[in-house]
């Protein structure tokens, strides 16, 4: 066949194909009608990314190299060339947040000093109470549960991302807080995911309680909101661009039938929330029975941060 011709098949085989598809697509729709949920939501609020890491336009900036005001206890922690080097006690926001999207940029000293727990140690506490460990983890061995990005004593990273000492790093973490009811029982967990240096080290990992060296997780009531708080471990850390942003879902209008507040949705979530909370209850239960046993006294959450066998064996504070 001459050019010409195969180009002329071509043509008819490409224009029967889309009649065909076209024709397929408009029976499909008349069988199968497009799903509507029903639900009418209003717009998400346009925002302005931001670039390199940087703060997005709605973002709440809590330090940019400047300042620490809004940090208590800010005042002890030096600030130069655009970062915060940890001193004299941990830090902790002026305002409490609920569920949140953290970004902060980290560094451990560039002078290796001690080994384990006592080479770079940091933490920040999500609603002041569950620490992501921040620890020069670059070829420095120690429990897995307490290496960086773990949960501490909880869950460690899927994989370790540090970089070498002095490098910075940088922690993007989404934290869904914990939710009581009325009773201070516990309805819901919180969850966590931690991204280090860009890789994914949780995905939704379920935090079991309060974060503390000496005892089992767990839980103790509180409003839903609460500070986050930067740990001074001795060991000489540093911090830049620090921000976060509140996560508010979009609401939407639902159909009477369908809505979240209707009899029936609420009965399903009670019957789901009632067995679930069994079933925490025992398990706290359980947790502090154990404490009592390994302890025989219930520490305040103060005691609970600070590792005394890890603490003996830091270096020396540098001025
Ligand atoms: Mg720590």
């Amino acid at each position: 066949m001459s050019p010409a011709g195969n180009a002329s098949r071509w043509l008819k085989v490409t224009t029967l194909s889309a009649v065909t598809l076209t024709m397929l697509s408009t029976v499909s729709m008349a069988f199968y009608p497009e799903y509507l949920s029903g639900i009418v939501w209003p717009e998400p609020p346009v925002i302005t990314p931001g670039t390199d890491g940087g703060p997005p336009s709605d973002a709440i900036v809590l330090f940019d190299g400047t300042d620490l005001s809004r940090w208590e206890g800010g005042e002890q922690w030096e600030i130069k060339d655009g970062y915060a080097v940890t001193a004299g006690g941990e830090i902790t926001t002026k305002q409490e947040f609920g569920d949140i999207q953290i970004h902060l940029e980290w560094a451990s000293p560039v002078e290796v000093e001690g080994d384990g727990q006592g080479r770079g140690n940091s933490g920040i506490f999500l609603a002041g109470r569950y620490e992501i460990q921040i620890l020069d983890s670059y070829n420095n061995p120690t429990y897995f549960d307490g290496q960086a990005g773990s949960l501490y004593k909880q869950q460690p990273p899927m994989v370790n991302a540090c970089r070498p000492p002095g490098e910075w790093q940088t922690y993007d973490i989404l934290f869904s807080a914990p939710r009581f009811d009325e009773n201070q029982q516990l309805m819901r967990p919180g969850y966590v995911t931690v991204l280090h240096n860009g890789v994914a080290v949780h995905h939704r990992t379920e935090i079991k309680g309060n974060t503390a060296f000496n005892m089992p997780a767990m839980y103790e009531a509180y409003s839903g909101k609460g500070p986050l708080a930067l740990q001074f471990h001795r060991d000489q850390v540093r911090f830049r661009n620090i921000w976060v942003r509140e996560l508010n879902p979009i609401v939407g209008d639902y159909p009477a039938e369908r809505a979240p507040w209707s009899p029936e949705v609420l009965k399903r979530q009670k019957k789901k929330q009632s067995a679930k909370t069994a079933a925490l209850t025992k398990e706290r239960e359980a947790a502090e029975k154990s404490a009592e046993g390994n302890t025989g006294t219930k520490l305040t959450k103060k005691q609970n941060r600070k590792p005394a066998e890890s603490v003996a064996k830091d270096p020396p504070l540098k001025k």
